[in-house]
């Protein structure tokens, strides 16, 4: 079937994506500045469906948030507390065990661990962390920790990117999330996330954990104050890293939730915004095998739709989330993983259960194999 393509801009993309051609900057800004969604999704969906066919990945992880305290004050966030805010929480190493255990009842294959810039907590008490989740929960992957916190933990120990890696992937952590790129652009990171590391930062770092044998997943933060040529050039940088690396699995545009934060006035994204992020993604990475629509972010509707507009995945059962609550987010904490099921078969897709390196995972009703 021949797609209708409104916009004329849209049609040289068209004629490179079929022939499986490397999109420009210049293609990447016509992405984001048409409104023909239908022809944009018409060609995500058909890198979609080259790389992946029908399939829709989904896993069974659990988030663990130790801590909210935070030294940064980023205006981006709702969910990093001074250590003095009687909100403010951090967990024992007996809490973070024992929560863990708590989403144990759907045999978890990943927990996603991410927090606060704590001042106070040592690279040897994440250390700890990881060695007593590894010992009580050895078939769990630890997905932790974003380039943030890798560079703050560095700073306060005196210790290169490289060192902090090694002492904690040594420590039992297997990958990391991805988080904290929000937009490479410094004159935004400036203004949205002043005390964080820079874009090249994060990008050095990415680049160290992926050197070091670490798989890693790349984010982008939208839907504040950045502007198109901002999210294109953010794209184009991690797809160069890519190039170099190889190390990134996923991508996932993360929409901004400005409830509760110091840019509350900023509306929030909509439904055409977190689709378009979806596509634009597909179509301009063309190096990273897997697009994310996550639906804590974008609501399950709104996910389920993008596995027609260029997503592969849709994340997991997440058991409790706390970052984008606090920031707002209406969605629930958790989808049992029947829910994720009967969301991709709706979107007339098929659902595998991956592990956190997309490996298939087949189980029974309380344990898991992981194909390998
Ligand atoms: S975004 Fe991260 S680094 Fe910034 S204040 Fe929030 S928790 Fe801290």
């Amino acid at each position: 079937m021949q797609p209708v393509v409104e916009d004329p801009r849209l049609r040289p993309i068209l004629e490179k994506v079929r022939a499986g051609d490397r999109l420009s900057y210049e293609d990447g800004l016509a992405l984001y500045h048409t409104p023909d969604i239908l022809a944009l999704g018409y060609m995500a969906n058909l890198v979609r469906e080259r790389l992946h066919g029908d399939l829709t990945y989904f896993n069974v992880n659990r988030h663990i948030n130790p801590t909210d305290v935070c030294v940064a004050s980023c205006r981006l966030c709702a969910f990093g507390k001074r250590v003095k805010d009687p909100k403010a929480y951090t967990m024992s190493l007996d809490e973070v065990w024992h929560r863990a255990g708590e989403g144990w009842s759907e045999a978890v294959t990943e927990f996603h661990i991410v927090g606060g810039l704590h001042p106070e907590l040592t690279l040897e008490w994440y250390c700890e962390m990881l060695r007593g989740l590894k010992e009580r929960f050895p078939q769990v992957h630890l997905k932790a920790f974003t380039m943030v916190e890798v560079g703050y933990l560095a700073r306060r120990s005196k210790l290169s990117a490289r060192e902090t890696l090694e002492r904690l992937r040594d420590a039992g952590m297997d990958s990391l999330p991805g988080g904290g790129a929000e937009i490479f652009c410094e004159r935004v990171r400036r203004i949205i996330c002043d005390h964080k590391i820079t874009g090249d930062e994060w990008i050095d770092t990415a680049r160290t954990a992926h050197q070091l044998g670490l798989r890693s997943n790349c984010t982008m933060l939208y839907g504040h104050i950045e502007n198109e040529e901002d999210r294109v050039d953010h794209l184009l940088r991690l797809r160069a890293l890519q190039d170099e690396t190889g190390g990134f699995v996923t991508f996932i545009p993360l929409a901004f939730h400005p409830d509760n934060t110091a840019l509350h006035h900023i509306p929030k994204t909509t439904g055409f915004d977190d689709i378009k992020s979806i596509a634009a993604a597909r179509l301009l990475l063309d190096n990273i095998p897997h697009i994310k629509a996550y639906w804590i972010m974008m609501t399950p509707r709104i996910a389920q739709i993008a596995l027609r507009f260029g997503a592969d995945d849709i994340d997991g059962t997440v058991v409790e989330e706390k970052i984008y609550h606090d920031a707002g987010a209406t969605t629930s904490q958790s989808l049992r993983r029947a829910e994720l099921l009967a969301l991709i078969r709706k979107a007339g897709r098929e659902p595998m259960e991956r592990d956190t390196l997309y490996r298939p995972v087949t189980r029974t009703e309380s344990t898991f194999t992981v194909l390998v």
